[in-house]
């Protein structure tokens, strides 16, 4: 076994994230025999003394199938009603067959929104821990009722990562469609060979997975790549493995060399810059110039008001932003310590410039380091 592989026979708390391809016949209503399959193959790993949270949407195809509609509708509140109608019947359904194993299991639906701020992440979190405690298997979808159209998770990829880091596992399965991920296209060439081992986040894998016209459709690769260098941040090693493969779980926990593995490279963050990593929406932007991009780009800096060209947004004071270089690239997010209106009136100035201009100070950086996290790839 690889040592890659032993990694994966050796995690203790895995998420796996099953998508609505995998537990839905045709992608319209549940299939019955496949969450048991599903199920059975998790019970496995929970016997063994994993610690297991299920990933799991299904919501709005079977919600779809329940009101009787054949087309997925473009409507986000007549998705978000055949979302509500499908959940109960989702959650009924693992309930039903975790139950024949003697598994409690618990149902978890989080929003973008839930994940962004502080408290509710903090809860979030200590909610997944106590359960992990208490041997329940929790069942996790995004709460389609109430999210936004343009912060939705999607097909949950994102979300997956975003409950890895949360409860710091070992492991993410992104359970998907095809064998794993490929080098190239393997529709116009049958020879691409299936990657099997690579460093999550390696910028050589988003040209790998392919823009639109891909083979993954919606969603695709190119998300569950994300999702892999989300779930890095927390030392979350990820693997995107064959749903089609019988056992697919058990023989991956067996060191069988199925799917891709993409490993974290970096040490893990502390929560709470894993936490200002993931904030999918930033309240403003400060243009910063070259000279405090290479700074902070060195790490264990903090950001000053002289090295900020240009403030963008409304945010107040706490609130996270995005630092950009003069070339409109990301390279950092913080917290940061004045509001946009008085970091306006600082911008380019000496630190000690700053009680004579705004009357008081906070702090003498705009970001402390502490509050700092590189976001540049
Ligand atoms: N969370 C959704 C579900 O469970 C995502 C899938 C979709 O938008 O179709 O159904």
């Amino acid at each position: 076994m690889t040592a890659g592989r032993e990694r994966i026979a050796r995690a203790r708390r895995w998420v796996v994230k099953i998508g609505s391809a995998l537990v839905t016949a045709g992608g319209r209503g549940l299939d019955a025999d496949a969450i048991r399959a599903w199920t059975d193959e998790l019970a496995a790993l929970h016997g063994e003394g994993a610690e297991v949270l299920l990933v799991s949407s299904g919501a709005v195809a079977e919600g779809m199938t329940r009101l009787g509609w054949t087309r997925r509708p473009h409507a986000l509140n007549e998705l978000q009603a055949a979302a509500a109608v499908g959940q109960v019947g989702l959650v009924h359904a693992y309930e039903t067959a975790f139950d024949a194993h003697n598994i409690r299991s618990a149902q978890i639906l989080l929003t973008h929104d839930d994940l962004s701020n502080r408290r509710r992440y903090l809860n979030a979190r200590s909610t997944l821990r106590a359960l992990g405690a208490l041997r329940v298997l929790p069942v996790v979808n995004e709460n389609d009722t109430v999210a936004n159209d343009e912060f939705r998770f999607g097909e949950n990829d994102t979300l997956a990562a975003l409950v890895a880091n949360l409860v710091e596992a070992d492991l993410l399965v992104i359970l998907t469609d095809t064998a794993g991920l490929y080098e190239r296209d393997p529709r116009s060439d049958p020879d691409a060979a299936i990657i099997r081992h690579a460093t999550a986040g390696d910028p050589r894998l988003a040209a790998m997975a392919g823009g639109s016209g891909s083979i993954w459709g919606r969603g695709g690769m190119a998300t569950k790549i994300d999702a892999a260098a989300r779930a890095a941040r927390s030392g979350t090693a990820t693997v995107i493995a064959p749903g089609s493969e019988p056992g697919v779980l058990g023989r991956l926990r067996a060191g069988e060399e199925l799917g891709t593995l993409l490993e974290p490279s970096q040490e893990p963050l502390v929560a709470r810059k894993r936490w200002l990593a993931n904030q999918l929406q930033v309240r403003g932007q400060l243009v910063i110039d070259a000279g405090a991009a290479r700074a902070l780009a060195e790490g264990n800096r903090s950001l000053l008001a002289v090295g900020v060209q240009r403030v963008e947004g409304a945010f107040q004071r706490g609130e996270v932003v995005a630092c950009v270089d003069p070339h409109g690239r990301e390279i950092a997010r913080g917290l940061v310590n004045y509001p946009a209106s008085e970091v306006r009136r600082i911008r380019g100035r000496p630190s000690s410039e700053i009680e004579t201009i705004l009357g008081y100070v906070v702090e003498p950086e705009l970001i402390d380091r502490d509050n700092l996290v590189l976001t540049g790839r």
